[in-house]
């Protein structure tokens, strides 16, 4: 099977599976695991922040952020479809007692949506913002890459609205890979950063949060009220260092892969796909209204050995990742495109 599900059905390398091995160890809960403190020094310093913390998950990275940023009752503004919004199980609210206002289109937005959304702190009944969250790349919109001139409007806006400021950056890497922009120049100006090294960075479990000293002691405390702080967790970081010095690089591989699916269906029947979407390593389009529903198209490529990600009733994605090869991906699309023609015509 040909699984373009996600890109965190990766499996640990052999080179991986020996460097988490070999890996120093200590309990990091009294700050003794040399391998953990390896990893979040190097992300920290990847990303031009003061510190790093790991976490078992993005999720929980993410809502520590939340925890740090925000207090009971305040206004969030963040992209529609946000993983936040969309895949923590209302996470936000549970934890941290948060609100979404959703602004921008297709994941992005600018200083003006931040403005027109953003409520004043201290009025009798408006729930107050404090928090801006952009989530780049993109998940749920096909990897989307949120425009550097964009973001720094967005955190010019913050600034003068006096917002916090959070990136979830589980895809940051791909950004990079896509614009050659530094990890720490896409990081820059905001207060917490969380990126993921089970996703395209290929291991098996783990997240970084980066942000000052100061962000990341309280992040700390929310970590292990989470129930996330762990001991041995060196076994894990291994596998953290082991992908930032190996499986970065080649995620522009990922992107030519990607880019094979988005052309054999560039054109194809019965979807709305805007080929010009496909900027990293995620492929998505809605089928039509006169086309098969998503399960329907993913039943039929399974048949043939694809699998794809029903993304909603009439939404798929791919995700190009590690695990496949080129060869795989050109022939996922001739699946894919052959379906669509096959099931769209009759
Ligand atoms: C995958 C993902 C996360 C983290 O998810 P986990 O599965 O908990 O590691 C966070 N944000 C985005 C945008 C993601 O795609």
């Amino acid at each position: 099977m040909i699984d373009l599900i996600s890109d965190t059905v990766t499996r640990p390398s052999q080179a991986m599976r020996a460097a988490m091995a070999a890996a120093p160890v200590g309990d990091d809960q009294y700050g003794e695991d040399p391998s953990v403190r390896a990893l979040e020094e190097k992300s920290a310093a990847l990303l031009g922040k003061e510190r790093g913390l790991f976490f078992p998950s993005g999720t929980m990275t993410n809502q520590a952020a939340l925890k740090v940023l925000t207090r009971p009752g305040d206004d969030v503004l963040i992209a529609n479809e946000a993983h936040l919004v969309w895949h923590e199980g209302g996470a936000a609210a549970v934890n941290s007692g948060v609100q979404f206002t959703t602004i921008g289109e297709r994941g992005v937005f600018d200083e003006r949506d931040v403005k027109a959304a953003c409520k004043k702190r201290g009025h009798a009944f408006i729930p107050g913002t404090t928090l801006v969250v952009i989530e780049n790349t993109h998940n749920r919109f096909g990897g989307r890459i949120f425009p550097h001139n964009k973001a720094q409007s967005v955190l010019s806006a913050a600034k003068e609205l006096k917002l916090a400021t959070y990136l979830d950056g589980a895809r940051l890497f791909n950004v990079f890979a896509a614009t050659g922009l530094a990890l720490s120049t896409l990081a820059e100006g905001f207060d917490l950063v969380g990126i993921s090294l089970s996703k395209g960075l290929g291991c098996p479990v783990g997240s970084v949060l980066c942000g000052s000293k100061a962000a990341i002691e309280d992040a700390k405390l929310a970590r292990r009220r989470f129930g996330g702080a762990m001991r041995q967790s060196g076994i894990l970081a291994a596998a953290g260092i082991y992908a930032l010095d190996h499986n970065m690089e080649r995620l522009q591989l990922d992107h030519r892969h990607a880019a094979l699916i988005g052309d054999a269906l560039d054109g194809a029947p019965g979807i709305v796909f805007d080929r010009s979407t496909v900027e990293t390593n995620i492929v998505t389009f809605d089928l039509n209204e006169r086309a098969v529903d998503a399960q329907t198209l993913a039943n039929a490529v399974a048949k043939k050995g694809v699998r794809i990600a029903v993304f909603g009733p009439r939404r798929v994605r791919m995700a190009a990742h590690l695990d496949v090869t080129e060869e795989q991906c050109r022939f996922a699309g001739q699946v894919m495109r052959e379906a669509l023609d096959s099931l769209n015509t009759h």
